[in-house]
């Protein structure tokens, strides 16, 4: 094809003419991943620290992921929910023991299994906790990103996302994160039907809560029969060190039903469900949740389909074979370890951040200003590929398959890009 031969800059035109612009990519154009590896059209290698948004768990185009995913592919890929098929059974038994809830109800993309989060809480509320009629309030969280339809957006402070998108809907309201005070005052309010929250806030720029906020935020909603609803679309799946980042300190990594923090009545997963190879997500809860759930009031022509089944189960089997959670809280503490002692010897990086392989280093600069953006040009300069999540935070969140030797390069890339560009200034 003609666009194989393509330059990148001839490829980035393109999209500027052709595309929405509804995105600011690092002008970098990928044509091919392995492992922790991504190459740009000309050729040149770099370490992938992003993981396409913590999706790539596996680390790029894992052979057994691929084999599964061509494997159904040849055999049946899309049935819709109008019939039954072969793969989807076996799957959601799969999952629901994988992760310890009764049901499953497949989607495709993480916004999508948020909708669906909140409709379940809303139907429960109404048929099960007896909230009246379309009064049901669900409570988010400052900083919070869980994607970018209305319903969800209707739940964001950040004016980036909001700006130019009203009216929005109502039954939401927002208090500060990580604050069990204001969780207790808005509790107050009988017609609450469930709290949505990120245990770790991974796009506002990986913030970890207090040690216990999550354990005792679950136990004020379970008082007040309140649905805690987890957002674990970025931080599950291994990449915080654990199956889940809501497992807390238990290092059993199956889902156990015996957590030390605590169980969300409804989990919401997407991105590594199938290892960055299919959109694939899911929305988890037990019987007396899901079953508020009819026949014909919700679904999706794609969710459940059984290309997804095949690929999802594989990519699970590969976190569990491959002890991902294990590594990537191994490789994380180098990581923070490493970028502690770079922040010894520079201003300009003042503080990291986050748990497992979902980190952030602080920028010695403003949120408005590109300090971290133009640190991201370097990086890419010198073979890493990160992103800013704001003017003054880059997140670091490579595959969870990067081995020891690897990731101490990588800390040397960072430091050695850091030490020179803070030179340069
Ligand atoms: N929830 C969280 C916590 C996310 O980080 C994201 C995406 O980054 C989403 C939901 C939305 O997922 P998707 O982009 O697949 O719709």
């Amino acid at each position: 094809m003609q666009e194989t031969m393509m330059s990148s800059q001839d490829l980035m035109k393109l999209e500027d003419k052709y595309g929405a612009h509804n995105y600011h990519p690092l002008p970098v154009v990928l044509a091919k991943g392995e492992g922790v590896y991504v190459w740009d059209v000309e050729g040149k290698k770099y370490y992938d620290f992003l993981s396409a948004y913590s999706a790539v768990n596996q680390g790029h185009c894992h052979p057994r992921i691929i084999n599964a995913l061509n494997e159904q592919a040849v055999k049946l890929t899309l049935t819709s929910r109008a019939f039954y098929n072969d793969m989807l059974g076996p799957y959601e038994k799969y999952v629901t023991e994988y992760f310890n809830y009764d049901k499953v109800l497949p989607m495709n993309t993480g916004v999508e299994a948020v909708e669906t989060a909140l409709k379940i809480c809303r139907k429960w509320s109404y048929e099960v906790k007896g909230i009246p009629t379309n009064q049901a309030k669900i409570i988010f969280v400052s900083g919070n990103f869980h994607g970018r339809t209305m319903a969800i957006i209707s739940g964001s402070v950040d004016p980036q996302s909001t700006t130019g998108f009203g009216p929005f809907l109502p039954g939401i309201e927002v208090i500060p994160y990580n604050d069990l005070a204001a969780l207790k005052e808005a509790l107050e309010d009988p017609n609450v039907a469930g709290f949505l929250v990120e245990p770790i806030q991974g796009e506002a720029g990986v913030f970890v809560p207090d040690e216990g906020y999550l354990k005792s935020a679950a136990e004020m909603c379970t008082a007040k029969n309140v649905l805690f609803i987890a957002d674990e679309v970025q931080t599950g799946i291994a990449r915080t060190g654990r199956l889940l980042a809501t497992c807390g300190n238990c290092d059993c990594n199956n889902g156990c039903e015996n957590r030390p923090e605590i169980k969300p009545d409804i989990l919401i997963l997407g991105k590594a469900m199938s290892g960055g190879v299919f959109p694939v997500s899911a929305v988890f809860a037990n019987d007396d949740i899901m079953m508020a759930i009819k026949p014909g009031e919700h679904g999706s022509t794609f969710g459940g389909n059984p290309l997804a089944c095949a690929v999802a189960m594989e990519a699970l089997e590969v976190i569990k074979d491959e002890e991902l959670a294990k590594n990537a809280e191994a490789m994380g503490i180098i990581f923070r370890s490493r970028m502690n002692e770079m922040i010894e010897k520079t201003n300009l990086a003042t503080l990291v951040r986050g748990k497992g392989l979902l980190n952030a280093i602080l920028i010695n600069d403003t949120e408005e200003s590109t300090t971290a953006w133009d640190i991201c040009i370097k990086l890419r300069d010198n073979g890493l590929l990160a992103k800013p999540t704001h003017g003054n935070i880059i997140r670091f969140a490579p595959p969870l398959v990067m081995n020891a030797e690897q990731i101490n390069e990588c800390c040397d890339i960072i430091e050695k890009t850091i030490i020179e560009f803070e030179k340069h200034m």
